[in-house]
């Protein structure tokens, strides 16, 4: 039985002071739902601040990148030993990151391992654009961004992933795959390659969300379907009403 997992995706909204009032408004209902992990993901300067404010409490917090090296002349980044003062968890090749900050699944590999090595969780980000859609493209740029962005992870590890399959053309366009086409690709491809990297018995342990324009409306049926453990959450993360909603629909799979 795979625990069912919300995340949201803060992207590079809220200043410390509006993400104080958010997870002041998040917190009553979040602490409520107990039986999900959900966690948040805001922006760097907001993390320390975060973290005092869900101390004691059953979420979770994570940062929305890192780079894989320990220390040094890298300006503008950050350590994973700076990122697990304060997170559990990390998302890694976030197709923002990829598209726009030229991440390629070599370095979502080095991120992965690094995060691990220090104790963090990554949730990792997989899925095609528009173009490669319509190109008849998804499984194989699908099944590379797993099988290469995870090459030679040790099971113990794979086991603690999370990953996200997120169709870039699903992402804050309102345009949502089907709970039936996203069931299908997470099912055949991404847990499939899973399997294939790790084996079937690792594959069915790990978490795979979906991604993708998800609302408190649409939630519940994505959430429904055998293979998906929950969402990735952009948009409707920033609303606290919404964002409980979403936690709420994954807890209602439990019932
Ligand atoms: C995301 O940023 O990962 C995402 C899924 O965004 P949205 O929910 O806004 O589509």
């Amino acid at each position: 039985m795979r625990k069912p997992f919300v995340a949201g995706n803060w992207k590079m909204n809220k200043t410390v002071e509006q993400a104080s009032l958010l997870v002041a408004d998040l917190l009553p209902g979040l602490q409520t739902i107990e039986k999900i992990d959900r966690v948040l993901c805001p922006p760097f300067p907001s993390l320390m601040v975060i973290s005092q404010m869900i101390a004691g409490t059953a979420i979770g917090l994570g940062a929305q990148n890192m780079h894989w090296e320990d220390s040094g002349a890298y300006t503008g980044e950050t350590a994973p030993a700076m990122v697990k003062e304060f997170c559990e968890y990390v998302i890694i090749g976030h197709s923002e990151r990829r598209g726009y900050f030229g991440e390629t699944d070599e370095t979502v590999n080095k991120k992965v391992k690094a995060a691990f090595a220090v104790g963090l969780t990554p949730i990792v980000c997989v899925g095609e654009t528009l173009e490669e859609n319509e190109a008849g493209k998804t499984a194989a740029i699908v099944k590379r961004e797993v099988l290469e962005g995870l090459k030679e992870l040790a099971s113990s590890d794979a086991q603690k992933l999370v990953i996200a399959y997120e169709p870039i053309w699903a992402i804050g366009t309102g345009k949502t795959a089907s709970a039936e086409q996203a069931e299908e690709i997470i099912a055949k491809i991404v847990r499939g390659s899973l399997a294939e990297s790790f084996g079937a018995e690792v594959a069915d342990t790990i978490r795979i969300l979906y991604g993708g324009s998800v609302k408190g409306s649409n939630a519940a049926e994505i959430f429904s379907m055998p293979n998906i453990d929950g969402g990735l959450i952009g948009g409707a993360s920033l609303k606290a009403d919404d964002f409980i909603k979403i936690c709420q629909a994954a807890e209602g799979t439990l019932e």
